[in-house]
């Protein structure tokens, strides 16, 4: 599933075929995918100018001169495949439409973006611009963890009394938006804090602690994005996902990373998900 990086390489690829752009055609292939498309998407995207395209969360946002913001999501499995002029050149080239092709934008510099979703959690949304939180899906959102609003005296403060386990106060997107289950395991190993602890039972210190680490580790994956898009722009090509190592996250049963430590990575489930950390240096 992509996180917040993967967003994010995700905006930025698509940022010098779309940023200033008109869309030409917009092909609407289905009725909607987790949720119905608004209505007349198709009509109201096309002839449209891309004046920004920005990021909120896991949250694709492509404000357009009509006053309107398209909202994209990528779900489970959403990939944005772009052809045609993606590397500054025109090739003219698009493969034809697959099976989980469902929606197509025609760019006037000649490209082509393919949203593809295999599992269709994904979802595109319009809504007036101007006002992000008039959009529900981004209304209760907490700050952006790489924002000036995310700083330690407010996490610290956002912790103070909770009873929750740490791991699932991270991954509450009203206390911080966009981190998923895999970041929020690095940032707990980086951190030496045990996924199980409670969130109020972590010194406002060390709860300050965790917001330069949380930055770190986005800041990393998304420079890792950067590279793989560095790869992908040798080619037409899919943005979405890139490989990573991961310290902790998948490597249960492997022993540590933690200079000097030996102890050896743990999975447990919580809340449903797998939380993968060291029970010897993560308190
Ligand atoms: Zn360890």
């Amino acid at each position: 599933m992509p996180e917040l990086p993967e967003v994010e390489t995700v905006r930025r690829g698509l940022e010098p075929v779309l940023t200033g752009r008109v869309i030409t055609r917009a092909d609407v292939r289905r009725a909607g995918l987790r949720w119905p498309f608004p209505p007349r998407m198709a009509e109201r995207l096309t002839g449209a100018r891309v004046e920004r395209l920005r990021r909120r969360s896991k949250y694709i946002l492509a404000d357009l001169d009509r006053g309107e913001t398209l909202l994209i999501h990528l779900g489970m499995s959403g990939r944005m495949l772009i052809s045609g002029n993606s590397l500054g050149k025109f090739h003219h080239h698009h493969p034809a439409p697959e099976k989980h092709d469902h929606v197509v934008l025609d760019i006037d510099n000649g490209a082509r973006i393919t949203f593809n979703d295999a599992r269709r959690f994904g979802a595109m949304d319009l809504f007036p611009g101007g006002d992000d939180t008039a959009h529900p899906l981004i209304a209760k959102l907490g700050p952006e963890p790489l924002g000036n609003a995310f700083n330690e005296a407010y996490l610290a403060e956002a912790l103070a009394g909770k009873t929750t386990p740490i791991k699932a106060a991270l991954l509450d997107q009203r206390i911080v938006a966009g981190l998923g289950n895999i970041y929020v395991c690095e940032v707990l190993s980086r951190a030496g804090i045990s996924p199980k602890r409670k969130a109020g039972r972590i010194s406002a210190a060390r709860a300050g602690a965790l917001v330069p680490i949380i930055r770190t580790v986005l800041r990393e994956a998304i420079e890792a994005g950067g590279s793989s898009l560095r790869d992908y722009r040798q080619a037409d090509g899919e943005l979405g996902y890139f490989q990573h190592a991961f310290r902790v996250y998948d490597r249960e049963g492997e022993p540590c990373p933690t200079p000097g430590c030996v102890g050896t990575i743990r999975r447990v489930v919580q809340s449903g998900r797998s939380s993968f950390y060291c029970p010897r240096c993560q308190r």
